[in-house]
């Protein structure tokens, strides 16, 4: 058995004879569940799936739904008007309170049913049957298979869902909803109705920590600014009332429902979804938090934890390297000289603000003490954010202030000119041409060669 399955497995035989919470009853066909369900799946940003107990046991997807179809109203709609229609504060009350902005009605945020309800009235579409035809699809893509829905839990739900409809209702008149309550929050129900597995919602989950990819499929789902905001009020409003001590002792973005469905999102390493129907005061499934506080402790992951930087950015400074240019004897000696007119700083991995900083510093410490070449080989770096790479173009144009030559080894166009201070720096394919370039400018310079006859 793999490391993960076995932690899973682990954490499944420790957790399993929790029997606190109880089965949700208020929509009559969700009281059939068995509590002791018990399924756990993780989903890797390689795609690779995990999982222990019953993953595969299908229930009603409810509230989980509520950030992926925020994320489709989103990318329809763009963040100006989304947040216009339905807030981003967390409301500190249960999911079906009457959160809503008292002179607007927008409601508070889209993770609660009144901003939920809001946000699937938002999905573009021509008719009620064309936007849950979306909203599956959307559901289906994030899962990375087609999804159905459990027409007993949407018709048991229909039933009794008039707290919802009055939701609705309330929400027309302050002037925050469009179109007709009962059609909406049909659609509603039907969304919440949508069967998935433990293993499904992980792979949902994993979709989101991959900026909007799906893992498994290869898909993109989303862009990656739909996932951060999806994420962001995931963390601030996902667990309902218990959302503060949710994100003070897990620190994850999550997303509960009230079939005993979790979702927590670990960014850039996983998506891990529970399934157990008992819940707590506050809606969330009890052995899903007692699970989720348990893998975040164990693998650190909370997300205000510093992050540790693996690998080191800066792979080597110089001040001797020469190229592999056939030289003449008075060249070669000319170069010798002053070891310190050319000097190199490699770098390799992802350049984020920390990495761009360590190398900055290492290229201002190596850079020849008068004017001279500065080499910087970019040829191991795999990306560069914009930021970065801004912070970098300015560091480059500097050192030609100061009269340097600056020739930069980079495969991909990730260093563009830049715009705001153009520099004249030049760049090559490797390392060896950008030095052999630097020997050639200070071998040009006049008087060289003479000077360097005893
Ligand atoms: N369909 C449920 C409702 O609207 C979803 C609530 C939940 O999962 N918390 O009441």
């Amino acid at each position: 058995m793999d490391p993960v399955t076995e932690a899973l497995d682990d954490l499944h035989r420790r957790i399993s004879p929790l029997k606190d919470g109880e089965v949700a009853t208020y929509i009559p066909q969700l009281a059939h569940a068995d509590p002791d369900d018990f399924g756990i799946a993780l989903t890797s940003m390689a795609g690779h799936r995990y999982q222990a107990g019953s993953a595969d046991t299908p229930f009603s997807i409810q509230s989980v739904s509520k950030p992926f179809v925020y994320a489709l109203a989103l990318t329809d709609l763009g963040p100006e008007e989304m947040l216009r229609r339905v807030g981003a504060e967390p409301s500190g009350e249960a999911f079906n309170a009457i959160s809503l902005e008292e002179d607007t009605g927008r409601p508070a945020n889209p993770m609660i049913n009144a901003g939920a309800i809001a946000t699937t009235a938002l999905v573009e579409a021509p008719d009620p049957a064309a936007r849950f035809a979306r909203i599956l699809d959307c559901l289906s893509a994030f899962a990375g298979r087609r999804l159905d829905h459990d027409e007993d839990v949407y018709a048991s739900e229909a039933e009794t869902g008039d707290r919802n409809r009055a939701l609705a209702y309330l929400m027309r008149s302050a002037g925050s909803l469009e179109g007709d309550p009962h059609t909406v929050t049909d659609t509603y129900f039907r969304q919440c109705s949508v069967r998935v597995t433990a293993a499904d919602l992980a792979v949902m989950a994993a979709t989101l920590a991959k900026g909007g990819l799906n893992p498994v499929t290869g898909a993109r789902v989303v862009t990656q600014d739909v996932a951060v905001r999806t994420l962001a009020i995931m963390a601030t409003c996902g667990m309902y009332d218990g959302a503060g001590q949710w994100l003070l002792n897990v620190g994850l973005p999550a997303k509960s429902g009230v079939s005993g469905g979790l979702i927590a999102v670990s960014p850039g390493r996983f998506g891990v979804a529970i399934y157990s129907p008992p819940l707590d005061a506050e809606g969330n499934s009890v052995r899903g938090v007692v699970a989720l506080t348990a893998v975040s402790a164990r693998f650190q992951l909370h997300l205000m934890h510093a992050p540790v930087h693996l690998t080191a950015t800066v792979t080597d400074t110089g001040t001797a390297a020469r190229s592999s240019r056939v030289r003449t004897p008075e060249q070669a000696a000319a170069l010798d000289r002053d070891p310190r007119r050319i000097t190199v700083v490699g770098a390799q991995g992802e350049l984020e603000f920390t990495e761009t900083e360590q190398l900055l510093n290492a290229v201002a410490e190596t850079a020849p003490g008068t004017p001279g070449a500065v080499v910087l080989d970019l040829t191991a770096v795999t990306g560069v954010s914009s930021g970065p790479a801004a912070m970098l173009a300015a560091a480059l144009a500097d050192l030609e202030e100061q009269g340097h030559r600056v020739a930069v080894a980079v495969q991909e166009p990730f260093l563009e000119q830049s715009e705001a201070r153009p520099g004249s720096w030049t760049g090559f394919s490797t390392r060896d041409e950008a030095l052999a370039w630097c020997e050639d400018r200070f071998l040009d310079s006049p008087g060289l060669l003479n000077d360097a006859s005893p």
